[in-house]
């Protein structure tokens, strides 16, 4: 079509997923990429995130793209110029009986991958949060090398990096309709009129179902909706952030004078709500539940007055691992979603995965963990026991570096 505006690669977002790989692509080369995005950068719920950065898990790839991702906002301003708002704080799981199997093997998985990551006893645990309630607990997996980033800053770091190395960003332009017009061209249809691209990198978080099913591609991804409080206490000491399975919450420093609250309630999950609907505030019965939670293992909390709360929501896929790479049967579209909470740490190595489809012949070998396919082959990702990493031996080797 003669005057349409056309570009090699179309970002569509500008959350930590899409600001990461718009970098990703500068870094490598790729000339021509636009960033789309219907509101401004961060204004999704990159910029509602706790942005924890712990690299506990019980699957191999995600620890490692989880330290992946710790490294790359603690060296954000080496590699950008600017800053991710690292704070290393050190990260501690508590532990009981029941959970000590899982925990166990999480940690036996970190330390095959080199993740300089320990058990702490009890005793360890008191001496490393004095003010910590620990008569259920039998320990905890400690990772001192852990802390938060700044999810916002972070985008926008990684953006104005990609933007000086020539990346296009078009804020307040938001994808409205899209179709495969002919081999290699994807014809988008935005607030700002239309365009074509090569490649589509479809970063929109948790409207990619929505955007998808305007060509009638259903995706298994749902949005949930989750909220946080920040608390103020007296004089609150120095501690590292402590998640505990127990309460169902994670607490952690938020600047120099805020306690964060957040929960892990699996149950959140079952909160569906419209991703366009979600209200931004926070309940009340939600903020006495967090609060009294987090008092259980934390009784200082007690006298804590809550200065701010909040809701964000999760794009959760339906077995709690990342989709990403192409949409089957849609040529020039690729996608990131179902990133289940989990999307800040593992963003830049999301990157990575995504960029890969633009530059490599063949793609990063850690997509075929997470093709979309894997729901319709009934294979869906699960865990891994440590009996299986010693099959494992040259896991490291295909999934760091790429
Ligand atoms: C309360 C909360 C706490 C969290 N805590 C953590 C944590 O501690 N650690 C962690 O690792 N992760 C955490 N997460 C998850 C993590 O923040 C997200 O997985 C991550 O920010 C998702 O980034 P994204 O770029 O995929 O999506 P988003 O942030 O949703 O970005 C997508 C962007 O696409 C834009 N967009 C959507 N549709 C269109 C369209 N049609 N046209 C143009 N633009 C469009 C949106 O405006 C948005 O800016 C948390 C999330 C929440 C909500």
């Amino acid at each position: 079509m003669a005057g349409t505006e056309t570009h090699h690669v179309v970002v569509i977002g500008a959350g930590i997923v899409g600001c990461c790989t718009a970098f990703e692509l500068a870094k490598r080369g790729v000339k021509d990429v636009l960033v789309l995005e219907k509101g401004t950068v961060a204004s999704g719920p990159t910029g509602r995130s706790s942005g924890i950065l712990r690299q506990f898990y019980t699957h191999p790839t995600l620890v490692q793209m989880a330290r992946q991702g710790l490294q790359a906002y603690a060296s954000c301003r080496d590699e950008t110029g600017y800053d991710a708002g690292f704070t290393l704080t050190g990260w501690l799981l508590v532990v009981n009986q029941a959970s000590e199997p899982v925990a166990r093997n999480g940690l036996d998985v970190q330390q095959h991958f080199s993740v300089p990551s320990r058990w702490l006893s009890v005793e360890d645990i008191a001496e490393l949060v004095p003010d910590i309630t620990t008569a259920d607990l039998i320990g905890g997996v400690y990772e001192a090398d852990s802390g938060y980033g700044d999810p916002a800053g972070a985008a926008n770091a990684f953006l104005s990096r990609a933007r000086e190395m020539g990346v296009v960003y078009r804020p307040d332009c938001e994808l409205l309709d899209w179709a495969v017009a002919g081999p290699g061209v994807i014809e988008v249809v935005t607030s700002q009129g239309k365009l074509q691209a090569g490649v589509v990198l479809n970063c929109a978080g948790s409207w990619v179902p929505g955007i998808l099913e305007r060509r009638g591609c259903p995706i298994p991804v749902s949005t949930s909706r989750h909220q946080i409080i920040t608390v103020r206490e007296a004089a609150r000491p120095t501690r590292p952030i402590v998640s505990d399975p127990l309460t169902y919450c994670y607490i952690r420093p938020e600047g120099r004078d805020l306690t964060l609250i957040g929960s892990s309630d699996p149950a959140d999950a079952e909160d569906v709500v419209d991703v366009d609907a979600c209200p931004s505030g926070i309940e009340a019965t939600a903020m006495e539940s967090l609060v009294s939670r987090a008092r259980r293992r934390l009784p200082a909390l007690e006298d804590a007055g809550i200065a701010h709360g909040w809701s964000g929501v999760y794009d959760v896929s339906a077995d709690g691992f990342p989709i990403l790479g192409p949409v089957p049967g849609v040529e020039g579209m690729v996608l990131a979603t179902g990133l289940s909470g989990h999307g800040f740490k593992l963003a830049p190595a999301i990157a990575e995965i995504l960029a890969s489809f633009v530059t490599d012949s063949i793609p990063d070998s850690r997509a075929q963990l997470f093709r979309w396919s894997r729901f319709a082959e009934g294979d869906p990702i699960r865990s891994i026991t440590t009996s299986a990493l010693t099959t494992m031996k040259d896991e490291r080797t295909t999934h760091v570096g790429t």
